[in-house]
Parts: structure tokens; sequence; C-alpha cells
């Protein structure tokens, strides 16, 4: 019944996100379906959602807003996903009633058959039960988004209640995908041509394969044997989980890049503390210290949240100091916002408004320098980059290095979907600028 219906998906939040549009997609693929070029082209509008601030949900709710002149006009069926699906269920459907489906994750599986129910007028409009076991879900090529680098996801869920984070309410407790599983897909991927895999997970420190217990240093070993991949990156790394036995795989593997998301969060021990972070800023920069004795060039990238309860002048200039000390690539930073069920959202949200702004904004500034000076320092040497595609302007390509660092450069060759050299010859806060070397 969904053979030829088109489909449209948009994606809230993170790269687990993506790949969990891109098994949907393949779901969806499978039975018939076909991708539909804009939402007012399609039978069936998908939303993929982001729960973790109260940002991302809002952005949601004003797009789900200005879906119901569509649905009144063309009658298309409207599904919500994901993370917001999971954590509102009945809440959503009461406050956009021409939802169609609310479909949490862990029923993924069930959507196609759902959605053959819903025609049929049977089908009751909320999915959101729990999964203890690991789900094996198929992807197609064709729904991937990059045809050169892979997301294959190797856990879901979290165990570790950080007092922020709704994660574990709407994925639920860990669940680990069997290693021969992971290895098939990515020797798949491999003969398939794709040069780069990022292994996933809320929390990939904790991996441990349910069939043999073997956990993330062994699996990477076994991936950099996999024949035709370049290039292995894994998120995201808990700093407490992170351990010695994993930075000597980063050093061993050649494949596994030298770069790292390893999420700070805070620079002071009291808010880490509130948090429930299970570590301190001397134990993360002890981290911080070994992978940079071990792996001299490696790339750091982190998040932070600025304005936690408590949060004082103080506790912010620890922050600051530490993102002087670690020189970070890259930063995700954001206004604390009290999320549903947390821990944290009984505490009193005391930090006015316009010193979270403040903050944020001074954060990020001393960030923008940092960034200048670390991509200015790359100017004149050759690097090697993989290649996602053409640029927004059209006129250059785009492609990442090895430290996850943006460069646009020119070629007089298609080196779409390549592994080739680049000459840097020009910097920004952002990205970098280079020409392909022949
Ligand atoms: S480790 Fe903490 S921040 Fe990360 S997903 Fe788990 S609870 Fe959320």
């Amino acid at each position: 019944m969904l053979k030829g219906k088109r489909f449209y998906l948009h994606t809230f939040g993170c790269q687990m996100n993506v790949n969990d549009s891109e098994h949907v997609a393949s779901l969806l693929l499978k039975e018939g379906a076909v991708p539909a070029v804009s939402p007012d082209k399609s039978d069936l509008i998908i939303i993929n959602t982001c729960a973790v601030r109260e940002k991302s949900v809002k952005k949601l709710f004003s797009y789900l807003g200005r879906l119901k002149q569509q649905k009144e006009r063309q009658g298309t069926l409207i599904v919500c996903l994901g993370c917001v699906a999971q954590l509102y269920r009945e809440k959503l459907l009461k406050k956009f009633p021409y939802l169609d489906l609310v479909v949490g994750p862990p029923q993924y599986q069930s959507l196609p058959a759902a959605l053959k129910a819903l025609e049929l007028e049977q089908q009751k409009k909320i999915l959101t039960g729990w999964e203890r076991r690991w789900v094996e879900l198929p992807i197609k090529d064709e729904a991937r988004e990059s045809q050169v680098s892979a997301y294959v996801t190797i856990m879901e869920g979290c165990n570790n209640f950080c007092s922020y984070c709704v994660v574990p309410f709407t994925r639920g407790r860990e669940r680990y995908r069997p290693m021969s599983s992971i290895l098939t897909e990515v020797k798949d991927l491999a003969t398939a041509g794709y040069l780069e895999i990022q292994l996933l997970g809320q929390n990939v420190n904790s991996y441990q394969d349910p069939e043999t217990g073997h956990r993330l240093p062994e699996l990477l070993k076994r991936i950099s044997e996999v024949e035709g991949l370049e290039w292995i990156r894994f998120l995201t790394s808990h700093p407490k989980d992170f351990t010695l036995e994993l930075a000597e795989a980063m050093a061993t593997y050649p494949k596994i890049c030298h770069q790292l998301h390893l999420p700070l969060q805070s620079g002071s021990n009291r808010i880490l503390k509130k948090m429930n972070r299970g570590y301190t800023r001397e134990e993360y920069l002890d981290k911080i210290n070994l992978l940079k004795s071990r792996l001299p060039d490696i790339s750091l990238s982190t998040d932070l949240i600025v304005g936690f309860p408590t949060e004082t002048e103080d506790d912010f200039q620890q922050t600051l100091e530490l993102v002087e000390k670690i020189q970070f690539t890259n930063i995700f930073s954001f206004r604390y916002s009290p999320r549903p069920l947390t821990a944290a959202a009984k505490m009193k949200d005391d930090v006015p408004e316009e010193v979270k702004i403040d903050r944020l904004i001074r954060l990020q500034s001393r960030q923008k320098e940092i960034q200048t000076a670390l991509h200015r320092k790359l100017v004149g040497k050759t690097v090697r980059v993989l290649c996602l595609g053409r640029s927004k302007r059209g006129n250059l390509f785009c492609g990442r290095n090895e430290g996850y660092q943006v460069v646009n450069f020119s070629s007089n060759t298609d080196v779409a979907g390549k592994m080739i050299q680049v000459k840097i010859t020009g910097s920004g806060p952002y990205s970098l600028q280079g020409e392909a070397v022949i």
C-alpha cells in the first residue's frame, strides 16, 4: 500500500537522527515508496525531531504549525518521529491534532505496518514503547546522505543521567549492536566505495559487544582491518569512559582519525558535580594531556553549556580558562534550558537570560579567535581532504581534513567523492581555503 507513495523526510538534530532518518527512508523504499522533491509534492511528510534543547523543540512546533494548511489542502499524511515524539506523545497530538502518527525511536521498525494500518483506519496514533534489545534495521545506500562518508550506529540509549539531559528518557537505556553486524555493514560500505565511516552512539565509549563482550578499542581495531576504508571516526565519547586503551588504539591504527569530540560541558568542578558528569576538570585535563602526548596533532572539539543553575561568573571563568588552555578546533556551545523529566529541571533556573546570553557571546567570541589562529597555522601546508562534493557556491569543492575542519578548494578536475591533497592558501574562523594538488 506504500508502493508509489511520495515521502518527504525532514530531519532536526544530530548525526544520530540523520542516520535514523536514513534507516527510516530505507524501510519506506523497501515498501516501494519514493522520495519526494519537496514537502508540497509529497503524500507523506515525516519529521524526525530533537528534544535536547528547548530551542529545537520551539523550531519544530513552528514547523508543525505551518503544515496544518498543507494537511487541509492536500490531505498529506503527517508523521512525527524521534525524541519529541517519545517525550510528548499525547501532548503532541493534542497540540497538533492533524498529526497522523507519533513514533518514538525504539519503534521505527513498526512504521511501515503502522502506515498501512492507518490507511485501513485501524491504527493507534502513538507508538512509543521501549525496546530492551538491539533492533537491527536495514539501510540502503540510496537512502544515505553521502555516498562517500557513512554513519554507522553501534549503540543506542544512555545510562548516565546527566542532570540536564533528556536523552535517557527519550532513547532509553543503553543497547549495543553486535560487532558481527557492525563489521558486515562496514565491509559492505567499503565494497560500495565509501572512504569514511563515522561510528555513532550516545555514549560510544561504553560499547560492549553483546555476543563477545569486546569493547570499543577492539571494534576499532577490526574496522581498521577492513580494506578500502581511509578514515574512521567515532562519537560521542563520554570523558569519564575515555580510557588509556582507547587512546592507544587511536595512536596505533592509522585509519582512526586524530580527531575527537569530547564534551566538557563546564570547566567548574562545582557545576560538573551538579550536572552529574562523573569527572572533574582535572580528570578531563589529564585525559586531554594524555591524548596530546600520544597524538600531538589531535584536533579536539567539545560541547559547553553556559548558565546552568547557580553558575557564577567565577564558574564561567573556569570554563573560559579551560577553553584557552585546551585550544579546541571547534566548540558547540549553548545556553542552559531546563528539559522535562530531568533532575536539573527541579533546580531553580536562576541565571538571568541576559547573563546567559552575555556568557555565550563572550565564550563564542573567544573561541572564534582561537579557531582563527589555529586555522591560520595551516596556511601553506598540504593536507589530505575527503571531498564531499561541490561547495554551496558551486564553483568550488568542499570537504573535510582529518581534523574535521571544513576545506573549500578549487580543482581543475572533478574530485567529488575522492581523497585528495589540498594546499591550504587561506583561512577564516570557520573554514579553510585551498587548491587541489595534482
Ligand atoms: S552522557 Fe549525559 S549528556 Fe550524553 S546522552 Fe547521556 S545523559 Fe545525555
